[in-house]
């Protein structure tokens, strides 16, 4: 890589990238695009919600100056499988301890690939703290968009999106900057393992059926929501903030090859779009090297052995959650983070077997009616209305055995 990166690096030359959520699918992606650059990038950071077991082997592998695990009582396990392992990692727990190594000097670049409103916290530290910021965690900015846009924009935080159709609009348009010659953005979706199933035939499906997602390999929660469509939904709200464009000028095709990941439209009728195989490095490998491109270890794209491209428009009645988070986006405020959180609180319990695959959508809609948009002004009051909005969907899944 040449001078565009070089200025970004650290003392020794090489970049220093904490990886957040580190035991996920995004994170094994992104450490794997890592390993094939070691004079690029050197892993300074690894964090993970619960599982020690498994961000210890990442730390005897990449041996990172910090270890944090989100769960604050497996502190002590963490530091002392790091000894045993013979490691110098220091280790550390707790929510706010990643942050604060997200905003910390330990690190340039920040892989923000927690799932969940989980990861908002070190999400925006790392906005605020002028970092290069990889962001995955498509929640975060549902929940606090503006305030997440707001901080890059004030510390010069460079966000480059990990999302394929994010990154895909990015890289058509070579920054996050929509102009006034951009008509609209599409949004492809693949349509989920359901995909074509009339609503009444949703009503049995389980979550084992829920996270064989067709072209993807993803982690539970996005599997489940790309499955209701809710995934598309909260990509909608994501693109309106990454890239300014209101709600109408964001479409969603139906695309199942999952090969065309975004277009752009811009006024002179020209459509840019992006192709490639449904392999999450080419994103992380485009958000690592930007403006240069590194290799990623995904192939080319054959088209002739594909064969063809399939489009159709999403059936919203089978999947209303796309339609709900277009309202979300559309009431403003309040809206999308109640819709988020009670998403979380309804794919969590579908996949514990506790509801079934079509009160996800019900739970969303009777928790956005029973708390209406108001003004979000700060980031205090976004945080309420999140604990707010998962006690009532809680509350509405205690009462309602009808779901089930
Ligand atoms: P995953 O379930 O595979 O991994 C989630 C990671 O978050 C794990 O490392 C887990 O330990 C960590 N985590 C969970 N709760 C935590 C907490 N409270 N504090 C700290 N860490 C916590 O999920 P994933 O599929 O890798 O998705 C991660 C994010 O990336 C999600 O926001 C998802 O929407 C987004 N995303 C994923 C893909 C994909 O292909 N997997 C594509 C686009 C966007
Ligand atoms: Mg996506």
């Amino acid at each position: 890589m040449t001078a565009a990166v070089a200025t970004v690096e650290s003392g020794n030359g090489r970049r220093r990238v904490a990886v957040l959520g580190a035991t996920g699918s995004i994170g094994a992606s992104a450490l794997d695009v890592i390993a094939r650059h070691p004079q690029h990038f050197e892993v300074a950071v690894l964090a993970a919600g619960s599982n020690v077991p498994a961000l210890l082997a990442l730390c005897v592998k990449h041996r990172p100056a910090h270890a944090v695990i989100a769960n604050p009582a497996a502190h002590a396990e963490l530091a002392d499988g790091l000894r045993q392992a013979g490691l110098p990692t220091l280790a550390h727990a707790g929510e706010a301890a990643m942050a604060e190594l997200a905003a910390s000097d330990a690190c340039d670049t920040v892989v923000a690939a927690i799932v969940g409103a989980a990861g908002l916290p070190s999400t925006l530290a790392a906005a605020r703290a002028g970092k290069r910021l990889l962001l995955a965690n498509k929640e975060s900015l549902v929940l606090a968009g503006e305030l997440v846009i707001a901080a890059a924009a004030t510390s010069g935080a460079e966000i480059v999106p990990i999302d394929s159709e994010h990154n895909a609009i990015f890289q058509c348009l070579r920054s996050r900057q929509a102009q006034g010659d951009v008509r609209r953005i599409v949004l492809t979706a693949s349509g989920g393992p359901f995909r074509g199933r009339p609503r009444a035939e949703l009503e049995t499906v389980t979550p084992a059926q829920a996270v064989a997602h067709p072209r993807w390999s993803m982690g539970p929660k996005i599997s489940v929501d790309s499955a209701t469509l809710m995934n598309k939904g909260l990509e909608v709200i994501e693109a309106h903030h990454l890239f300014g464009l209101p709600d109408a000028r964001l479409n969603v095709l139906v695309h199942p090859q999952s090969l065309v990941h975004a277009l752009v439209e811009f006024v002179d009728g020209s459509t840019l779009a992006q192709l490639g195989l449904p392999d999450m490095r080419t994103a992380l490998a485009v958000g690592l090297g930007w403006p240069q491109r590194i290799e990623s270890g995904v192939s080319g794209l054959d088209l002739l052995a594909q064969g063809r491209l399939d489009f159709e428009p999403p059936d919203t009645d089978a999947f209303p959650c796309l339609r709900l988070a277009r309202q979300a986006l559309v009431a403003g405020g309040t809206a999308p983070a109640v819709l988020n959180a009670a998403n979380e609180v309804a794919v969590s319990a579908f996949l514990q077997g506790r509801i079934g695959f079509l009160a996800i959508p019900a739970l969303v809609e009777q928790t956005l009616a029973a708390m209406p948009a108001t003004a979000a002004p700060s980031l205090d009051a976004l945080l309420e209305t999140d604990a707010q909005a998962r006690r009532t969907c809680s509350r509405l899944i205690d009462r309602a055995p009808v779901h089930a």
